[in-house]
Formats: C-alpha cells, structure tokens, sequence
C-alpha cells in the first residue's frame, strides 16, 4: 500500500536521539556517562569498582607482547601507548 510523505514524516518525527546524560565524577572530575563508572578512576558513587591501574599495566603488557611478536622495540611501543594510557589521576584499590 502507498505510504505518503507525510505518513513517513509523522512515523519518523519520534525517532529524534537525544543528547548524552553526562556527569562530572566527583573523586576526579572527568566527565562520564550518568548512571556509569567513571573509566579515568575506576569509581562509582564514591566506591573504587575498577582497578584502573591493573587495566593499564595490563593492556600495556599486551601490547609489549605484540611488539615483540612483529619484531619492534617493545620499548619504543610502550611510550608511545603510555601516553595515552596515562589516567590523570592514579589510585590505589582499597578494600
Ligand atoms: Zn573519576
């Protein structure tokens, strides 16, 4: 059956996206996603859920290992990604 223009523009008039909720995390002031844990310190409403430094050390570990498989300084691979990996602030998990 034929479907107008104006029948496709009124289905699609409800299909508009919204614009992220984002908050500022209260231990370090990144901003996130409401309702989610902070991915620079790892903490959720005041409780350290992620060990964001064992994530790091980890990813960098890996990454050293593909270095070394494709034959490049691992050395060299690791700078370049600490840069970026680096979270502003570093903290310890209690318990
Ligand atoms: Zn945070």
């Amino acid at each position: 059956m034929r479907h107008t223009k104006g029948h496709t523009r009124n289905r699609r008039s409800h299909h508009a996206l919204t614009a992220p909720r984002i908050s500022s995390c209260p231990d370090c002031g990144a901003s996130h996603l409401r309702h989610r844990v902070c991915e620079t310190c790892g903490k959720y409403r005041g409780k350290q859920v992620i060990d964001v430094v064992a994530k790091i050390e980890k990813k960098n570990t890996r990454l050293k290992d593909k270095a070394r498989k494709m034959g490049i300084d691992p050395g060299e691979a690791k700078e370049k990604e600490e840069k970026k990996a680096t979270p502003k602030k570093k903290t310890t998990l209690k318990k």
